[in-house]
């Protein structure tokens, strides 16, 4: 049945959009419509940041830890009801493999609901210091006000929870614009707002283009933005809460390197692979697109690459047994397929793939693509393609390793493979990135994630993404 969505949630409430602009949802893998819900105009979202503004003012930045974390759980628990219409929805939007989407849009955004929540009732808002001046100061941690925040396509119910869980478990509440490549998700975790019964205008949907995320950059009644997506898109909102001073945190796009050490087991390191290098049909920021292989082992391991994609089950996304599905948008896979040719043209060596799967008569398909004889300087090893395609690199020895994956623009994921765990961690502290994982990566909801260089500022994740939504204070006692 087609989505048919004619409200927004706003205030707590869903109201009638401010105008009758639609936004037409597309299935990835069929290109059949999916329906359509509203399109949120700049008088939704200057109703929206009323509502968060009313509720914060109005209790919730004084609320105490006790109500934050059972509104957080209460909230989860609404959200697992919907899990299995809501990973279905995202898979059919942005072509994310069903298996995948459970793990990460159904399971992981849950148990960072029930974090969060536990975060909020174990947090110390205020400390009492015996300053060396000899009186004491009271240290307070106050949410930081009325959070906006931007949404990407990719993961687009775990990229919302990384925003709203932290900032409701702080005291703060939140204006948030999904991207319109992927909104039924989001109405439907209003339908999980509303349920949990969180109080009114705490939370907000306002699902738009770019325009209104831009609306809500510099909106007034905003004290601090969060965002997620392309580095492009970060540096123009970088550009502009610096002239307003205000708040940001940005979380952007990546080119990661997979250093494979010469001890390295090439069975683990591909099976590994596979996910961090091409979960979600390449769509994935921290994704392991530069594969440095050392010199001695080079064909070797893009031969183990070149058996591993083979062997990928392309097809549905809503099909479990599928683990390559489309791409989100025949724009994105006009994008990915121009790199491919780019590739091509610069003198890489296509091993497998660098076409669309024949047996996909529709959707946004690309092959996985193998690229071998990369040059790191090459425009595919150092743009972001956010596709499945994978530039295979040699290197001389583990110094020149370290150099290479170094050697970019963006330093947010990565890995290195080794018999030796105790040496790919010596090779992974070398390396300038803000994340990184020994024979495998796996993201810890508990441990701060985030970029270095143009892959952005701030983290999110673990207690440490609390402090982004919230404010230090001083409260000198010395008489
Ligand atoms: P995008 O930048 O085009 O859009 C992201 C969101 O921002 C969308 O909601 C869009 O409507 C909005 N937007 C775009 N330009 C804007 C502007 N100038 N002002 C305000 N809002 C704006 O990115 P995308 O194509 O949706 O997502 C893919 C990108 O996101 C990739 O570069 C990927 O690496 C990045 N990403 C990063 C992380 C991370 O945690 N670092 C996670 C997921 C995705």
């Amino acid at each position: 049945m087609l989505v048919d969505r004619r409200y927004l949630f706003i205030g707590g409430e869903w109201v009638a959009p401010a105008s009758t602009a639609r936004i037409n949802v597309i299935n990835a893998a069929t290109e059949a419509s999916l329906g359509s819900v509203p399109e949120a105009s700049f008088a939704d979202v200057d109703r929206a940041v009323t509502a968060a503004r009313n509720a914060f003012d109005g209790g919730w930045s004084t609320s105490g830890a006790s109500e934050r974390a059972a509104a957080l759980a209460r909230f989860a628990d609404a959200l697992e009801k919907r899990s299995p219409e809501i990973v279905r929805a995202v898979s059919a939007q942005n072509g994310m493999p069903l298996s995948l989407s459970e793990q990460f849009e159904g399971g992981y955004a849950v148990a960072l609901a029930r974090y969060y929540g536990s975060l909020a009732a174990e947090m110390r808002v205020e400390d009492r210091r015996r300053s060396p001046l000899g009186f004491d100061t009271l240290v307070r941690r106050d949410p930081i006000g009325v959070v906006g925040a931007i949404v990407p396509w990719n993961y687009p119910v775990v990229l919302c929870l990384t925003k709203l869980a932290p900032a409701l478990a702080a005291g703060c509440t939140i204006v948030i614009k999904p991207s319109p490549g992927t909104v039924i998700d989001a109405f439907l975790l209003a339908d999980a707002a509303e349920e949990a019964g969180l109080p009114k205008g705490v939370v907000n949907w306002v699902p738009g283009d770019r325009d209104v995320g831009q609306y809500l950059v510099t909106h007034k009644g905003i004290d601090k933005v969060a965002f997620t997506g392309s580095t492009a898109a970060g540096r123009w909102i970088g550009e502009t809460c610096g002239r307003m001073l205000r708040p940001v945190s940005l979380e952007l796009g990546g080119k990661s390197a997979a250093i494979i050490l010469d001890d390295a087991d090439l069975t683990t390191v591909v099976q590994g692979l596979h996910f961090a290098s091409l979960a979600n049909n390449g769509q994935t920021c921290a994704a392991c697109t530069r594969i440095l292989a050392p010199e001695g082992r080079y064909p070797e391991v893009v031969d183990a690459l070149r058996t591993m994609v083979s062997a990928l089950v392309v097809g549905d996304p809503l099909d479990h047994a599928t683990q390559v599905g489309p791409l989100a948008s025949s724009a994105h896979r006009d994008r990915v397929e121009a790199y491919i040719a780019k590739g091509r043209a610069d003198g890489a060596r296509v091993v497998i793939g660098g076409g669309r799967p024949k047996q996909q008569a529709r959707g946004w398909f690309v092959s996985p693509t193998v690229f071998a004889d990369v040059d790191n300087r090459s425009t595919i090893a150092r743009e972001e393609i956010f596709g499945p395609v994978l530039a295979v690199i040699p290197y001389r020895d583990d110094d020149d390793a370290v150099a290479i994956a170094n050697d970019s623009d963006f330093g947010l994921g990565g890995t290195v493979w080794s018999k030796d765990a105790g040496r790919a961690t010596q090779i992974a502290r070398r390396v300038a990135t803000g994340t990184i994982g020994v024979n495998g990566y796996v993201i810890d909801f508990a441990a701060p994630f985030g970029g270095v260089k143009q892959s952005g500022l701030g983290r999110e994740f673990g207690p440490e993404a609390l402090s982004a939504y919230q404010q230090l204070k001083s409260i000198y006692l010395p008489g």
